[in-house]
């Protein structure tokens, strides 16, 4: 391998900080400074998160921070403690990474670790991804979660790595055989990454969405049958759809609560409902729990990442098997991260997946993108 020239690293760079609810704000701060163990890695592309928009519009979390999680980039900088990654190469990198080793972990319940529930990528502030900004120092912890993409691949396909990853740890909670059929409810990049993994494993897929362009786009993903989210028979129409005995499974990818009652009734005795996109804590519904108890309908949530299944992840991705550069719909440079945010939470007809891109021009405009 030829060795690269060390990159001059400067001294200041442009990230986006939240700076309260909705408030973004291009800024220049100081590129991170790494400790022995940890690697700077100068970020060409982040994919803009669903559980991103949450905190940026609901202020769950206080600010200054500088939000980002889906991130890819190069590595230019590497710490003296650290080994098995050099200077030059392209990665994709997951913020958190469980410990392996404690309670939580033995029981593979990897989101409730304490050293996963640790964000281990930061531009500046409290830790809290950083992909939003040029530079992101990677703590020693998170290197384990450091992947390499290979020549052939984007920075945009690496950056899709964390979100195909809580998709296909979902899919794996789920019990099923081949030519089960799941209904996967909400076709948006999640729902989508969802058809297109069930489909490979040989389920049948039911997709719903309220947008004819979304269900144009399951049927390409690989769904048998597609049916707007919206009509008043939807029920009946699933237990039709399957054998009239009802769904092995539902997704549920739209955080609606009647989804959810949809869903279960559905379902057949023994199937599972899995919650994808219900993150907001507080809420209630009413429920039947004779269904859960009599007719062994397990309700199931899925959040986070799987640090176990991060090679066949890779695989998938970067063989193309999964390709997820179709999903990508929307770049904006990281300036325009506020509009960016703003696209995936009121999607247009043709939106999916938005990626912040780095284009490493210096872009001192007026220090404020929203
Ligand atoms: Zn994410
Ligand atoms: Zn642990």
């Amino acid at each position: 391998m030829s060795r690269k020239k060390a990159p001059v690293i400067p001294e200041f760079m442009q990230a986006v900080v939240y700076r309260g609810i909705q408030d973004l704000r291009l800024e220049t701060l100081p590129v991170p400074s790494i400790q022995r163990g940890e690697i700077l890695v100068q970020v060409a592309a982040c994919g803009v998160c669903p559980t991103d928009i949450k905190k940026i519009q609901q202020g769950t979390l206080p600010g200054p921070r500088v939000y980002g999680h889906e991130t890819a980039g190069t590595i230019v900088q590497v710490g003296d403690a650290v080994q098995g990654f050099r200077v030059g190469e392209r990665v994709g990198l997951h913020h958190h990474v469980p410990c392996l080793k404690c309670h939580y972990c033995l029981h593979r319940a990897f989101a409730q670790c304490e050293t996963y529930r640790r964000t281990g990528i930061t531009a500046g502030f409290e830790p809290a991804g950083g992909g939003y900004a040029e530079y992101v120092r990677v703590m020693d912890f998170c290197l384990p979660g450091v992947v390499r993409i290979p020549r052939q691949n984007s920075f945009q396909e690496g950056a899709m790595l964390e979100p195909v990853n809580t998709v296909l740890k979902g899919i794996e909670m789920l019990p099923l055989l081949p030519n089960d059929v799941v209904l996967v409810a909400g076709a948006g990049p999640i729902g989508l990454l969802f058809i297109q993994l069930l489909t490979l494993r040989g389920i049948q897929v039911i997709a719903t969405d309220l947008l004819p362009t979304r269900r144009e786009r399951a049927v390409a993903a690989g769904a048998r049958h597609v049916l707007d989210g919206a009509r008043p028979d939807l029920v009946d129409e699933l237990r039709r759809l399957s054998s009239g005995r009802g769904l092995d499974a539902a997704v549920v990818c739209v955080p609606v609560d009647a989804v959810v009652s949809q869903s279960q009734a559905a379902l057949r005795g023994g199937g599972t409902v899995l919650l994808f996109a219900h993150t907001v804590r507080g809420k209630t519904a009413p429920m039947d729990l004779g269904v859960i108890c009599v007719d062994e309908k397990t309700l199931a949530g899925s959040y986070s990442a799987d640090f176990t299944l991060q090679r066949q992840v890779a695989r998938l991705v970067f063989s193309r098997k999964l390709d997820v550069r179709p999903l990508i719909t929307h770049t904006f440079p990281l300036a325009r991260t506020a509009e960016a945010v703003a696209l995936a939470a009121s999607p247009l007809p043709d939106s999916l997946k938005i990626i912040v891109e780095n284009t490493h021009t210096p872009s001192h405009t007026n220090g404020s993108a929203e």
